[in-house]
């Protein structure tokens, strides 16, 4: 049996004063075929599978091109033609196949194209004829098209929140594809509308226990695979939102009962799946007051994760006025102080602007006179066995804060991208981290408290009165009762 397998993935936010073009592909990660590292990416898990089973002599294997981008803006449609076209010309190569296997993200619009993931699945579609089995793993903070659930005969999702179980779901893509392939299970996709947008942490109740029956139900032989798509509520899509996946073995009715069933309890969960956002003065009351640091307070919003920036600086104005010290912030993102502050080097005085520059709503830039801590040229911080890098970075020191500026945009994941830059975290009263909730698993540990604080900024963060011009369907909480026959008009 001969397989292909590929992978485009990014995730868009439409909102963001960022855009996205090839640079930001190859400078995140980029393999041309058979240049895949043995180690999976977040949408890549599904190479390692494959080769092992390639390896083992179970099928045979061709690869296409893996290539991520660092969530941000829009992608140029010159962008998403050249990589739509690369990955179809060398499934075009391999042809004939028995099998297709994509590890996708889900969440990437382009310039002219609202679905980047459905247009690729229906091309890929065309060209293997209707009875290739086509699977693709997808990020849960995606769009799920029709489109997409026509041309896939296998979705899988991560079902975990930190996405702890990213192998696992490119582990489970391969299996049920290749296991449809043979032509031992007739896959048939049922999908459920669940209509509402929320944040769905799966590391807290309601979400933990939802998960943990998904997975008992998969064991006891309910369905081959159940899955969420939380929908991403920073890319404009006609198909934002959450959705209730489940893929029986020729069983229609019985999956689309299930998907209705398990959908209108996610629905039940809208409004308190997310722990409390505070806003900052009453955050920064709470660190104010906290006997024992540090304090982890997370700047959920100004998430470069979620495709923004991450150069906020509203929360520091915040620590600034209230006079609290011993604070680091980690990271704000400005290339060009971080160039500044290396020019001058480790213990010099600048005065430096920095934070605040890409957009007229992450507050303004910062102005101080202050002490170049450290300079590190290419700096790191770990999320579980990877690397990220934060690129050329510095520590500054003013006013009894310190602030980890970086060049590589990135989420906080671990406490490492401060100790790894020379900073005593438990000597801190506060981290603010730039994080929604990624951050959570390696800050816990050594966190007093954890806070999520909330500000605007160029993040889209309130769905009712965000501006979309391609979602028309009623979703809560735009809609309060999206299922009723009006309401869901
Ligand atoms: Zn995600």
């Amino acid at each position: 049996m001969k397989v292909f397998c590929a992978s485009i993935a990014t995730e868009t936010n439409t909102f963001s004063p960022l855009r996205t073009d090839l640079s930001d592909f190859y400078e995140s990660f980029y393999a041309p075929p058979g240049m895949h590292p043995q180690t999976p990416t977040l949408c890549s898990a599904v190479f390692p599978e494959l080769r092992a089973r390639a390896q083992r002599g179970e099928i045979e294997l061709v690869e296409g091109t893996a290539t991520w981008a660092e969530p941000a803006g829009l992608v140029s449609a010159q962008t998403w033609a050249h990589l739509r076209d690369e990955v179809l010309d060398q499934l075009r190569a391999a042809m004939p196949v028995q099998a297709v296997v994509m590890g996708l993200h889900g969440a990437m619009i382009a310039q002219d194209c609202v679905d980047c993931e459905g247009e690729l699945l229906a091309e890929i579609r065309k060209i293997v004829g209707p009875d290739v089995k086509i699977g693709a793993s997808f990020d849960p903070h995606s769009h799920l098209s029709a489109a997409r659930v026509d041309n896939a005969d296998i979705i899988t999702v991560f079902k975990e929140f930190p996405h702890t179980d990213f192998v696992e779901a490119g582990v489970a893509c391969v299996d049920l594809t290749l296991r449809a392939a043979r032509g031992e299970i007739r896959p048939v996709i049922s999908v459920f509308d669940v209509r509402m947008i929320d944040v769905l942490p799966t590391s807290r109740a309601p979400m933990r226990g939802f998960v943990d029956r998904m997975r008992a139900l998969e064991d006891e032989g309910a369905a081959l695979s159940l899955s969420v798509i939380h929908g991403f509520m920073a890319g404009d899509s006609p198909d934002l939102g959450v959705k209730m996946v489940v893929i029986t073995d020729d069983a229609q009715a019985a999956g689309d009962a299930l998907a209705r069933k398990l959908g209108q309890e996610l629905f039940s969960f809208r409004g308190r799946a997310r722990p409390d956002f505070l806003d900052p003065r009453t955050a920064l009351d709470k660190v104010a007051q906290s006997g024992s640091g540090p304090v982890v307070v997370a700047d959920v919003w100004d998430n470069p994760g979620g495709g923004v920036p991450g150069d906020s600086t509203i929360i520091l104005r915040h620590v600034l006025d209230m006079g609290l010290r011993d604070i680091a912030f980690g990271t704000i993102w400005d290339p060009m102080a971080v160039r500044i502050c290396h020019a001058a080097g480790e213990g010099a005085q600048v005065k430096l602007r920095f934070g605040g520059k890409t957009s007229d709503v992450a507050g303004d830039p910062v102005d101080a006179v202050v002490r170049v801590v450290r300079v590190q040229r290419d700096a790191v911080q770990s999320f579980g066995a990877s690397v990220v890098p934060l690129g050329d970075s510095a520590v500054i020191e003013f006013q009894g804060v310190q602030v980890v500026l970086n060049s590589t945009r990135s989420q906080a994941f671990s406490p490492d991208l401060f100790t790894n830059l020379g900073i005593d975290i438990a000597a801190k009263r506060a981290l603010v981290v730039k994080s929604t909730n990624h951050f959570h698993g390696a800050f816990a540990p050594v966190a007093a408290e954890i806070l999520y604080c909330a500000v605007d900024g160029p993040y889209p963060n309130d769905p009712r009165r965000t501006d979309y011009k391609t979602l028309t369907r009623a979703i809560w909480p735009r809609v309060e009762d999206p299922h009723s026959a009006d309401g869901g008009a």
